[in-house]
C-alpha cells in the first residue's frame, strides 16, 4: 500500500494546505478514460487531468512514441543542437496554426510559455524603439498560470494579488467580456477594454486573453465577436495581441484552436496542456514572423530565454504522436458528439434551485452553483459514484477525454446531476 501518511506530511499538492490537507486518492494505473485506484476501484475520468489527456491514458500509440524515442535519447540540450522530434513538432504546429504564426519557442510548462510570450512582447517594443510600452492589459476572470508574470494577469481577486503586492508587476484590468458565446453582439461588452486602450496605449505592450473560454478563472464562454473587435482595437492602438490557448488548444472547444471560432489571429500564442496528450510537460510560444524579426533586429539581437529542458525530445516525440493521432481521427465530430451529450446529460441541473447556470461548449460542460461547494465531501461523493470530478469554488465541470464512451459519459453526467442535487439541497 502507498504510504499516504508520508504524502500527507511531506508532499505539497496543488493549492493545498500542508497542515490540513484534504484527502488524496492513491492511483495505481490508468487506461482509456479510466483511473484505477490502489484498492481496485475504477473511476471514469471527467477531467482529462486538467485539459491534457485528450486521448485518454496509457494509449498504445503514445506509449510507443515515448519508448521509441527513449531508445534513441531522452534528452540533449537544445543550445547548438537540434533533433527530429522538435523539427517535426514545430512543423505540425506551424501547419495547424493560422498564418502568420510560424516562429516556435518550446518551453517547459504553460506558465513558462506565458512568461516567454510576455518577454517577447517587451523585447519587441524595446527593439521597435518604444521602451515605454511595458504594461499588460487583460480582462478580469482570467487565468494564465502561477509564475509571477503569469500571476500578474490572473484575475486579481481569484489570484490573490493582495498577497503579493509590491512584488508582482501591476497590470491593467478591464471588465471580463460581457457577452456570452452565442449571444448577439453588444458593443458595450468591450467598452471598458476600449477605454483603457485609448487612455494607456503608449504604456501597453500587449493585451493577453484566453480566447473564447476563460478556464480556471471561472469557466466562462464569451462571444467570438469580442475577439474580432479586440484584434481591430489592438492593431489600431499599436498593441500586441497575445492569446493563451493552453487550455483551449487541440480541439477542446470544437475548433482546433478557440481563436478559430472568431477567425482571428494574435501576434503571439501560447499552447501547452494537451500538446503532449497529457503525457509530459511541454508548451510552446509561437509568434508571427514580424515579431520574431523585430526582436532579433534589436539590441542584443537575440531572445533572452533558454530553459535547460527546452524542446525535450521525449516530450516533443509524444507531442508529434498526439497531434498525429488527433488528425487521423474524426476529432471534430467526436467533440461535437460529447457536446451534444453533455447538453442533454447536464440539462436537469439547470432547473435545480441553487444552480445559477449550466453551459456547454465543445467537450466542456459547466454547472455553476450559487454557493461554493464543500470540497472534501463533494469529492468523496463523486468517488463513491465511480467518477473523477474535481469541482472548484462554485463550479462543477466536466471535460472528459475525447475517447470517452457513451456509457462512461452518461455515468459522468448522471453523477454530476445527483451530487449537485444533494449539494444544493443540503
Ligand atoms: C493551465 C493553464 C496555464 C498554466 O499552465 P501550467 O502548465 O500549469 O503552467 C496557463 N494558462 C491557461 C489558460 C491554463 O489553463
Amino acid at each position: 500500500m502507498m504510504d499516504l501518511e508520508f504524502d500527507r506530511r511531506h508532499l505539497w499538492h496543488p493549492y493545498t494546505s500542508m497542515s490540513a490537507p484534504l484527502p488524496v486518492y492513491p492511483v495505481s494505473r490508468a487506461e482509456g478514460s479510466t483511473i484505477v485506484l490502489e484498492d481496485g476501484r475504477r473511476l471514469v475520468d471527467g477531467m482529462s487531468s486538467w485539459w491534457a489527456a485528450i486521448h485518454g491514458y496509457n494509449h498504445p500509440v503514445l506509449n510507443r512514441a515515448v519508448s521509441e524515442q527513449l531508445g534513441r535519447m531522452s534528452h540533449v540540450m537544445f543550445g547548438g543542437l537540434t533533433h527530429e522530434p522538435a523539427i517535426e513538432l514545430g512543423r505540425l504546429l506551424v501547419g495547424l496554426l493560422p498564418e502568420p504564426l510560424d516562429r516556435v519557442f518550446f518551453c517547459d510548462s504553460g506558465s513558462v510559455s506565458v512568461e516567454v510570450a510576455v518577454k517577447m512582447a517587451l523585447q519587441y517594443w524595446q527593439a521597435a524603439g518604444r521602451p515605454g510600452k511595458q504594461r499588460l492589459l487583460t480582462v478580469r476572470s482570467g487565468y494564465h498560470g502561477d509564475t509571477f508574470m503569469a500571476m500578474s494577469v490572473c484575475d486579481p481577486v481569484a489570484g490573490m494579488h493582495g498577497l503579493f503586492r509590491g512584488v508582482m508587476a501591476e497590470q491593467l484590468f478591464a471588465e471580463a467580456p460581457a457577452c456570452g458565446f452565442g449571444e448577439p453582439w453588444r458593443e458595450e461588452a468591450i467598452d471598458d477594454l476600449r477605454h483603457q486602450l485609448e487612455a494607456h496605449a503608449d504604456r501597453i505592450a500587449a493585451v493577453i486573453v484566453e480566447p473564447i473560454v476563460q478556464g480556471a478563472g471561472g469557466m466562462r464562454f464569451y462571444s467570438p465577436h469580442y475577439l474580432k473587435r479586440l484584434r481591430t482595437l489592438c492593431t489600431e492602438h499599436e498593441v500586441l495581441l497575445l492569446f493563451d490557448e493552453i487550455a483551449t488548444g487541440f480541439g477542446r472547444t470544437g475548433e482546433m484552436f478557440a481563436m478559430q471560432h472568431a477567425g482571428v489571429t494574435p501576434d503571439i500564442v501560447c499552447v501547452g496542456k494537451a500538446l503532449t496528450g497529457g503525457y509530459m510537460t511541454l508548451a510552446a510560444t509561437v509568434s508571427s514572423g514580424p515579431v520574431a524579426e523585430t526582436i532579433s533586429s534589436g539590441d542584443p539581437g537575440l531572445f533572452m530565454h533558454g530553459p535547460t529542458f527546452m524542446a525535450n525530445p521525449l516530450a516533443c516525440a509524444v507531442g508529434v504522436a498526439s497531434i498525429g493521432l488527433l488528425l487521423r481521427q474524426e476529432w471534430r465530430s467526436a467533440v461535437l458528439g460529447i457536446e451534444r451529450r453533455l447538453r442533454e446529460g447536464l440539462a436537469p441541473c439547470a432547473a435545480m434551485k441553487g444552480v445559477s447556470e449550466v453551459r456547454v461548449l465543445g467537450a466542456i460542460g459547466v454547472v455553476e452553483l450559487e454557493n461554493p461547494v464543500d470540497m472534501a465531501s463533494i469529492q468523496k461523493r463523486f468517488v463513491e459514484r465511480g467518477v473523477w470530478v474535481r469541482p472548484f469554488g462554485r463550479l462543477v465541470y466536466l471535460m472528459p477525454p475525447f475517447v470517452v464512451g457513451d456509457d462512461e459519459l452518461s455515468r459522468l453526467t448522471a453523477a454530476v446531476c445527483e451530487v449537485v442535487a444533494q449539494e444544493v439541497s443540503a
